[in-house]
């Protein structure tokens, strides 16, 4: 490795950050994080803290799993890389899909469709939604509704029904035919409905008026996150999904569940969707089912969409794949992945921890007035939203929502900031003393306002 000097120099002059400001990142270099342990992270000055993110909600196994670490390093010497695509297959790609069909089986999963992200696992259940629909004999069925607030990934399909316009405005024209419900967010709607069971309510019947609206022959999917992660840790009323999958099936049309963040126990289950009893037609993976250890996803398919693939004619051929889908590498992370997942049972911790943290942050905003909403007690995810006053709602500002994390991080907790939401993701293997050390690092933080 280059030495510390040349590594601060040359932070973000060539790299562009991601999701960052090229000037603002060279203005501001972001932290350089060298080394790892269990659910600790070090940066390059040797300071040590949680990682209440979890690398980008993904570290689920924490960063010391020598399982995963071991597959892929023996699996690099085995073979490197091989093509998936029709006509050659590899051992350990074989192997995973057995296992994540296994894993998810009880959501209704039969088949899996390995990618090299969300946002390419996501795109992967768009696509192939429309085309279940064209070989069904309904080809006009292209239009796809989604969430405000949601966040799908960066792909044309994705930022299509991404509901942030943040990261939609640069890159429009978008694909037209996407549609945006409101978000399940008590806190903020357009109803003003502060009752989580009545506002799912009022969006299920607008799910039901535009659909009278637009002919539910026009409309292939519907893609929703189980609890909203990006968009501020949304958790809706346990009612909301399975009114929508009711709603979807009144009108034949396909529940994509979005569970790049929700997959894999951080709820507290093995899927979000599970954990509001609901089977998705289609769900979209990646994050954790690697850990993070190796970049890949999974676009997963019930037995209804895949009988319809594998019971037509040559239309029924998927004309879409990644040089990266089914990775012998990343394949063998995702079983052995999998198999630590199941052994550690994280879904346990991530339920006791995830509302340790959830009522220590309830305690801090009898504290702190700065807090205008706390949202999560549904496993490992954790949002804060911060405002600058109580009665107005007015969201906190840039420029303190950064002092809060820095002094956050100082001590001791690297949490991640989302417009003026905190953030908090971390692995599902944390102990219950390291959640009480990331409250009072958020204590400290708040303090700092
Ligand atoms: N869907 C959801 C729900 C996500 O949270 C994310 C990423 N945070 C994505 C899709 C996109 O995944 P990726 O960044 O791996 O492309």
């Amino acid at each position: 490795m280059k030495d510390q000097n040349f590594l601060t120099e040359n932070n973000a002059k060539q790299l562009w950050h991601p999701m960052g400001h090229p000037a603002e990142m060279q203005a501001n270099p972001p932290k350089i994080i060298t080394k790892s342990s269990g659910s600790k992270i070090t940066d390059i000055d040797g300071h040590e803290v949680l990682d209440a993110v979890g690398g980008l909600w993904c570290v689920n196994l924490g960063y010391s799993n020598d399982l995963i670490k071991n597959a892929i390093s023996e699996q690099l010497h085995d073979l490197p890389y091989y093509s998936a695509f029709a006509g050659s297959s590899n051992p350990p790609a074989i192997e995973a899909a057995y296992k994540v069909q296994e894993f998810f089986a009880e959501d209704g999963i039969e088949r899996v469709f390995f990618t090299s992200g969300g946002s390419d696992s996501v795109e992967t259940c768009l696509r192939l939604a429309r085309q279940y629909h064209r070989l069904r004999g309904e080809p006009n069925r292209t239009k796809f509704f989604s969430l405000k607030k949601g966040y799908h990934g960066t792909h044309f399909g994705g930022a299509s029904v991404n509901g942030n316009n943040r990261f939609r405005i640069n890159y429009e024209p978008l694909m037209p035919g996407c549609f945006h419900l409101p978000a399940p967010y008590p806190y903020r709607n357009p109803f003003n409905e502060t009752d989580p069971a009545k506002l799912a309510q009022l969006i299920a019947q607008a799910f039901e008026d535009e659909i009278a609206f637009q002919g539910a022959g026009s409309i292939a999917a519907l893609i929703m996150e189980p609890i909203l992660g990006a968009g501020g840790v949304i958790v809706p009323h346990e009612s909301f999904m399975p009114l929508m999958r009711e709603i979807c099936d009144r009108h034949d049309i396909l529940l994509i569940s979005d569970e790049v963040i929700t997959g894999f126990g951080r709820t507290g289950d093995w899927s979000g969707a599970r954990h509001w009893g609901v089977k998705p037609d289609m769900m979209s993976t990646a994050k954790g089912i690697t850990s993070g250890y190796f970049p890949v996803g999974a676009a997963l398919i019930s037995g209804k969409v895949a009988e319809v693939f594998e019971s037509s004619g040559a239309d029924g051929a998927i004309f879409h794949g990644y040089t990266y889908s089914a990775h012998p590498v990343g394949a063998a992370a995702v079983t052995a992945c999998l198999e630590e997942t199941l052994r550690l049972n994280t879904k346990v911790n991530a339920a006791a921890r995830g509302t340790q943290l959830f009522e220590g942050v309830k305690a801090l905003a009898e504290k702190h007035s700065i807090i205008g909403d706390v949202r999560g007690g549904h496993g490992l995810m954790t949002g804060i939203e911060l405002v600058s006053d109580q009665s107005s709602k007015e969201p906190m500002d840039a420029a303190t929502m950064g002092r809060i994390h820095q002094a956050a991080y100082e001590a001791g907790a690297m949490v991640r900031i989302g417009g003026n939401n905190i953030l908090m993701s971390p692995p599902l293997i944390i102990s219950e003393q390291e959640i009480d050390t990331i409250l009072s690092a958020l204590d400290a933080g708040f303090s700092a306002a």
